[in-house]
């Protein structure tokens, strides 16, 4: 068995040893065919890379990243055989168009949920092909024909093994990118959208803006394979930047593994090679020439969705241990912490709050407030508006009518993301986290809004002394609930309890000054029961505010100062929890229900 550091060294030396084999590759005998594979597979794996990033990693669908690729190839060849202009202007032109270009069709329909950007990428690409073929500056179906050899400091990279280098210099330079993005702020935030909006926006990310993000990455990775391509080609027409290839790009990510950068090539080269082969075999096989291949792709592309989702990357990835992540926080300086309200100050205000659902008054002009260091429970039957009422303070849902105030402002119908961002953190009555990302990682995404580095910063490893920070921190509030030495397992291998616990810390580590708990107790057995107990115990001796949604009423009794019970939308009554035990009506309530 090999030990943790081993299989860091491991891991830290198979990215160089790749790098150095593909950028040295034209200078070992390797005959000029399977060169120019490589640099068709490199190209590829550029676009397929944005594909992992975009399908793989944040959940969207593109089927127009071939047309990206042609924004970026068409500058080239414009710019260069017409105007006469750098190859490295006309690279500035194509990826600024691509970025356009994305960044219009992302905000017309990021917003929207669904299905409107695959079906906008579709239209993007024929209105993008239109244009290539009916444009007479453009050449129409012939294209642009001539285009000169790209020149680096003098020297004619020509379209084989000089160009393989920069082809690869560019493919890995890109895979790098990728690998610190997503081990990064930004990049955790564009690793939480495949769940849902609610618990990334809960953790103060703009599910919007990270999407635009990584759709302008994946554009400008298109981009730049495009204007390789150009000059491998010296021509360019309209065809391989068609809807079919661009389908062909995502099966490229789809089938080597839409979840990792390396998937990007593996896929890249196996479509690349099988292609080829194809092309060849399956005419003979048939009898006439036709594109068979994509047939063939089709079938393999569903036996592919239906027994390894993951793709081939998985077959490899599994082989390879697990590492550790390098801890390499000790020591870091704390996190700025927010100014904590003062032990008594009204700190939440609920004030006739209101929600209609058609018909259905699913709370119905209820009132109740917190103040700082306190334990309000709020309780009642299923069904009884707590999840509702909980949704309406965290900004999950809109108001139909009342008033939410917190520390004396007016919060009312802020985005959740925004309502995190003044102090007030969130657990969900279903766990909602990234089952793919460590203990350690989603507890992390809970201090978003601590720090700040971005998408630049991030691929540039600037973000390091921040990103200890963050996992000193993220690690500090795994130790507060005592769960430390899990912090590396995968979160979607605990169990419930765990998986409850590692929520509670991950909205501890955003520093909140009041937390709100939704049924954390659902599901626990009576030992997790009495853990659970214990940590919002401790929390409160912290002097932490706690609003807890609770449906089991012992677990609440001995815990909370003030309880609210609801059912059927209206507040039934407050108390201490002695009198609500003792409140023939609250009994009545519960016996409705249960028994
Ligand atoms: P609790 O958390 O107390 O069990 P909820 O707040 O989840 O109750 O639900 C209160 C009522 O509102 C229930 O009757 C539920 O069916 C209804 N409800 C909750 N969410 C929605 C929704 N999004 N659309 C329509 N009805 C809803
Ligand atoms: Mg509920």
């Amino acid at each position: 068995m090999a030990t943790n550091t081993e299989m860091n060294a491991a891991r830290r030396f198979a990215f160089p040893a790749f790098a150095v084999l593909m950028l040295v590759l034209p200078a070992l005998p390797v005959p000029d065919f399977w060169i120019t594979q490589s640099n068709y597979i490199g190209l590829y794996s550029l676009v397929a890379l944005g594909l992992v990033l975009l399908t793989g990693v944040a959940g969207l669908t593109s089927f127009g990243q071939a047309a990206f690729v042609g924004v970026g190839a068409y500058s080239a060849a414009f710019l260069a055989v017409k105007m006469a202009a750098s190859p490295w202007l006309a690279l500035l032109v194509g990826v600024a168009l691509a970025i356009g270009a994305a960044l219009l069709l992302g905000a017309i329909t990021l917003r929207m949920s669904g299905h409107y950007l695959p079906l906008a990428t579709i239209a993007w690409g024929l209105a993008l092909n239109y244009t290539m073929a009916n444009m007479e500056w453009l050449g129409k179906y012939d294209g642009i024909l001539g285009i000169p050899t790209l020149k680096v400091f003098g020297m004619d990279l020509g379209t084989g093994r000089g160009l393989h280098v920069l082809i690869w210099l560019f493919a890995l330079l890109a895979a790098a990118a990728s690998m610190h993005l997503l081990d990064s702020r930004p990049g955790r935030a564009i690793r939480s959208l495949k769940n849902g909006a609610t618990m990334a926006e809960a953790m103060g990310i703009s599910t919007f803006r990270a999407k635009l993000t990584v759709f302008v990455i994946a554009a400008t990775f298109a981009a730049v394979s495009g204007w390789l391509f150009a000059f491998f080609q010296r021509t360019v027409n309209p065809s391989p930047f068609s809807i079919g290839k661009g389908i062909e790009y995502l099966f490229m990510a789809v089938l080597g593994g839409v979840g990792h950068v390396w998937g990007a090539f593996l896929g890249a080269g196996v479509v690349k090679i099988v292609e080829d082969q194809l092309q060849v075999l399956l005419p003979k096989l048939i009898g006439t020439s036709g594109n068979f291949e994509t047939i063939v792709f089709g079938i393999v592309l569903v036996v592919v969705l239906k027994y390894a989702p993951d793709g081939l990357w998985t077959f490899v990835a599994n082989r390879l241990p697990r590492a550790d992540r390098v801890r390499d926080w000790e020591g870091a300086p704390p996190l700025a912490a927010r100014e904590k309200p003062q032990h008594g100050e009204l700190l939440l205000d609920v004030d006739k709050v209101r929600k209609e659902f058609g018909g259905l008054v699913a709370v119905n002009d209820v009132s109740f407030n917190l103040r700082a260091g306190e334990i309000v429970g709020l309780i009642g039957p299923n069904g009884a508006g707590k999840s509702t009422t909980f949704n309406l303070v965290t900004g999950v849902l809109s108001l139909t009518a009342g008033h939410v105030r917190y520390r004396g402002d007016d919060i009312t119908g802020l985005p959740s993301r925004k309502i995190a961002g003044r102090g007030i953190s969130r657990t969900f009555q279903h766990v909602k986290m990234i089952p793919e990302m460590t203990v350690l990682e989603n507890v992390a995404l809970g201090g978003y809004l601590r720090g700040e580095c971005g998408v630049v910063r991030a691929v540039l490893r600037l973000d390091r002394d921040e990103e200890r920070r963050l996992f000193a921190e993220a690690e500090r509030q795994l130790a507060r609930i005592g769960m430390a030495d899990r912090m590396h397992e995968l979160a979607g291998n605990l169990a419930l309890g765990p998986q409850r616990l590692m929520e509670i810390a991950r909205a501890l580590c955003s520093d909140p000054a009041l937390l709100l708990l939704d049924e954390p107790a659902a599901g626990l057995r009576h030992k997790e029961k009495q853990a659970l107990g214990d940590v919002l115990r401790q929390l409160k001796g912290e002097g932490m505010s706690l609003l807890l949604v609770e449906h089991d009423m012992d677990f609440v009794m001995g815990l909370t100062d003030r309880i609210v019970v609801m059912e059927f939308g209206i507040k039934l009554m407050e108390g201490t929890p002695a009198a609500v035990q003792a409140s023939p009506e609250v009994r009545a309530a519960y016996l409705g229900t249960e028994h």
